[in-house]
């Protein structure tokens, strides 16, 4: 193809039926507040309207996925190509036969254990402290005082980048401690959680204990992601941080909490730089005193710089 006919090609973003933003300031949809913004901010209407767009669109434009934006650090210079976000229409919550629960992947994680929970619906009380969306909880495999996402999900409905709808079984998905194999171009639309009958007083018990437990032990009203590193095998990575004298570290406006050595927070004026070259300060510490490097759990994404545009205006 001729190079002017290419780049022409390649600025095409399809007509949709949802939403299109660009330039689009993506520091209020992350939960550190920081970062640049998407080059095209997509929020599709329903499945047809995202299985359209991707089945128009370029196959080699960059995409990511949003969900809450609780696990994930958008770097200053904002993302290139095209960022997605379920949130607002991937919201449907049917309840089925047999305690299944069959849910969209915008839905949020703590509605969605609270509101099984006033149904008598038993094993999804771990979600409740866990502010991201269904879709970032199967990604991440999120867990909590001792469950995960993979106890309770049975299937999932993607799209892949060229539109096709596919159904994995969760054995397909091979998941595992903050991991899973789906790859990055697929996209989670639905997911399918089999839960037990239980008593209702019971589950919103236990709710409520994990709500005081995490109210003593997290930041979780400030700007964070989260842990911001993995654990490593058999050893906390809180403990690595505070024993290698990272208590108190700081960069720029990024500090590491008071109150959970491996939650990063941004104390208002924080860059995404300041973050992660926190993180980085906290790796080479902890390398140095323990010889563990520390992988990180929170996702970093975009460019340093404002990113080069892909699409034409
Ligand atoms: C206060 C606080 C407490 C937390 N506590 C916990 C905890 O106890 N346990 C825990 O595991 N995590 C915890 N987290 C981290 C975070 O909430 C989880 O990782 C959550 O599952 C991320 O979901 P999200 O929708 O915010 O995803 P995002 O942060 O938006 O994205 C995370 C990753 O998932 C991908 N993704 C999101 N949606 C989809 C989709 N539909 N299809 C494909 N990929 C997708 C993104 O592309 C990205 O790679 C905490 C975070 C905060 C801020």
């Amino acid at each position: 193809m001729h190079s002017i006919e290419k780049k022409y090609f390649k600025s095409v973003i399809p007509k949709v039926s949802g939403i299109i933003k660009k330039d689009f300031n993506l520091a209020s949809l992350t939960w550190f507040k920081v970062g640049g913004k998407a080059e095209i901010f997509f929020i599709p209407k329903n499945k047809e309207d995202l299985i359209n767009f991707l089945k128009k669109i370029d196959k080699d434009a960059p995409l990511k996925i949003l969900g809450a934006g609780s696990n994930i650090l958008v770097r200053d210079g904002g993302i290139r190509g095209v960022t997605i976000s379920l949130v607002k229409s991937f919201s449907n919550i049917s309840y089925l036969n047999n305690q299944k629960v069959y849910v969209g992947a915008g839905v949020n994680c703590i509605k969605l254990s609270r509101e099984s929970a006033s149904k008598s619906l038993e094993g999804l009380e771990f979600l409740s402290g866990i502010p991201g969306t269904v879709g970032g909880a199967i990604k991440m495999n999120a867990g909590a005082y001792g469950y995960e996402t993979s106890d309770v999900l049975e299937k999932i409905v993607t799209v892949d980048r060229y539109g096709e709808i596919k159904e994995y079984d969760k054995e397909d998905l091979k998941m595992s401690y903050r991991k899973n194999s789906l790859n990055k171009n697929q996209i989670i639309i639905q997911a399918l959680f089999k839960c037990k009958k239980g008593k209702k007083y019971i589950i919103q018990n236990n709710i409520k204990e994990f709500k005081k437990r995490r109210e003593e032990t997290q930041p979780i009203k400030l700007k964070t992601s989260g842990s911001t590193f993995k654990n490593p095998i058999q050893i906390k990575a809180w403990k690595l941080i505070k024993q290698s004298g990272c208590s108190n570290l700081k960069k720029g406006g990024a500090e590491v909490s008071s109150l959970h050595s491996n939650f990063l927070v941004n104390q208002g004026v924080a860059k995404a730089k300041d973050v992660e070259d926190l993180g980085k300060l906290i790796i080479s510490k902890v390398k140095k005193k323990f010889g563990i490097k520390l992988n990180w759990e929170i996702k970093i994404i975009g460019t340093k710089n404002k990113y080069r545009k892909y699409f034409n205006d």
